[in-house]
């Protein structure tokens, strides 16, 4: 086996422990166990950045087979799409022809859409869709980003109109002009962003491991009437998972799944230090 191959092989083996596997099925087997902790699944197809329209078009018939599976397996959850996955790489007419037909099957299985953010390149295009969608639909949320210095402005125009968001830091490295670059700015303006959603918001996500984010989520919960809910990663701070489940909050798990489990592996490696160490550790032996 080539050195490239090994070593693929070996972060494939890191990898794991945040991705369900290669098939639906190994997505379904992963949503079971959560729901069996009763924690809600939320599952998403790996995939992005296809220019390549037979291969969006075959994403894009996955979501459908992925909603009636969830639906007959009566999953308690539901799935996140990432727009470039959806066409948004090839051209912005369709990702909103095929997301919204994603949403109207979503609908009528009476499930709830998550949009995924990717980086700042679709940000517009992504938030545009979305206000459109909150038109005529209701049971769709988006992800915002708290690295990013527009996102206030996208929450306060969002919220009047019914928008479902979910809060995270934001996984992709952007430019200081648009970007918060220094951990505790983000994290200041994830502070100020959560005290907005608990404020007006009508649903919402916070969607972070950071142990003080989520006491803090905890204390405004007290004070305010929100239907939010946590949500975390597979793999990841799943200590944490048991507790906020048996405090009596509603927590979902973020499930990948696919053979591109590359690109979405390598945002959680970058994350933490430690993770880099493990997989160091993994090629020496
Ligand atoms: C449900 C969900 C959906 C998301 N969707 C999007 C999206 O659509 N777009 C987007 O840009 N980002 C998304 N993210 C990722 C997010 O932006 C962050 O990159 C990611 O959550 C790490 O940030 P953090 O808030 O956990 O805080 P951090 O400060 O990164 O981490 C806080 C603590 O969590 C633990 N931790 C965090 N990451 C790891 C890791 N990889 N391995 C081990 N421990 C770790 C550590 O204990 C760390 O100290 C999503 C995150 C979640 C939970």
């Amino acid at each position: 086996m080539s050195v490239a191959g090994l070593t693929e092989r070996l972060f494939y083996r890191i990898a794991r422990r945040w991705i369900a596997g290669y098939t639906i099925d190994d997505a379904v087997k992963a949503a079971q166990d959560a729901n069996g902790k009763k924690i809600l699944a939320i599952i998403n197809r790996l995939g992005e950045h296809t220019p390549d329209r037979k291969l969006i078009d075959a994403y894009f018939e996955e979501y459908l087979r992925l909603i009636e599976v969830i639906k007959n397996d009566k999953i308690q959850g539901t799935i996140s799409v990432k727009p470039s996955q959806m066409g948004l790489a090839l051209e912005a007419p369709l990702f909103k022809s095929l997301i919204f037909k994603v949403l109207e099957k979503t609908e009528d299985e009476g499930l709830f859409l998550w949009i995924d953010m990717e980086n700042s390149p679709y940000t517009d295009a992504t938030v545009d869709t979305y206000r459109e969608m909150l038109a005529s639909h209701k049971s769709v949320g988006i992800c915002l980003q708290s690295n990013l210095k527009r996102t206030e402005n996208d929450i306060r125009d969002l919220l009047p109109r019914g928008g479902k968001i979910r809060l995270v830091k934001g996984a992709y490295p952007e430019n200081r002009e648009i970007a918060y670059k220094h951990g505790k700015d983000v994290n200041a303006n994830f502070t100020r962003l959560m005290d907005l959603l608990f404020d007006q918001g009508e649903f919402f996500a916070i969607a972070t491991h950071d142990g003080k984010l989520i006491n803090a989520a905890k204390a405004l919960s007290h004070d305010h009437k929100a239907d939010f809910e946590f949500q975390l990663l597979k793999g990841i701070r799943d200590d944490l998972k048991p507790g906020l489940v048996a405090d009596g909050f509603r927590v979902s798990e973020y499930i990948p799944y696919g053979p591109e489990w590359y690109n979405y592996s390598k945002r959680r490696m970058r994350e933490r230090k430690r993770n880099i160490l493990l997989f160091l550790r993994s090629v020496t032996g």
